[in-house]
């Protein structure tokens, strides 16, 4: 898929009217404006989800991707990596894979201490607002 088809699969499933938390995207950036439409029938990585302490990792090899363990996974358990959302976006992806270090938001693993930083200062703000009613 290429961005404007991105964009319209985008657009055909929420229109304008969403919130944050609300999207669900199945689209796996392979190089700079190109993406495979993770939301095919047959392909069942798609439910491989997010988490902050991830046991497997993404590989790109040419315009295919491998989901890889990066340790022993037990019969059963989740299979997780990073999605590597960008921080600008940290909003609309919450995150609840409940691990110790979950910041509270789907972001790229080097972007999380950034984006801790950011909800530091924010959260002060946040109370006095509450605190004002
Ligand atoms: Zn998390």
């Amino acid at each position: 898929m290429t961005d404007d088809e991105l964009w319209q699969q985008f657009q055909d499933n929420y229109g304008n009217e969403y919130k944050p938390g609300d999207l669900h995207v199945w689209a796996f950036e392979v190089r700079d404006g190109l993406y495979i439409d993770g939301d095919h029938p047959d392909n069942i990585a798609k439910f491989a989800n997010h988490s902050c302490d991830e046991n497997c990792e993404a590989i790109m090899d040419e315009d295919r991707i491998w989901i890889s363990a990066k340790c022993d996974i037990a019969n059963g358990e989740e299979l997780t990596f990073d999605y590597r959302f960008p921080l600008k976006d940290f909003l609309y992806h919450p995150c609840h894979c409940g691990t110790p270090d979950c910041c509270g938001f789907i972001v790229a693993k080097e972007e999380r201490t950034k984006l801790k930083k950011i909800l530091r200062k924010q959260a002060p703000r946040r109370l006095s607002k509450k605190t004002a009613k």
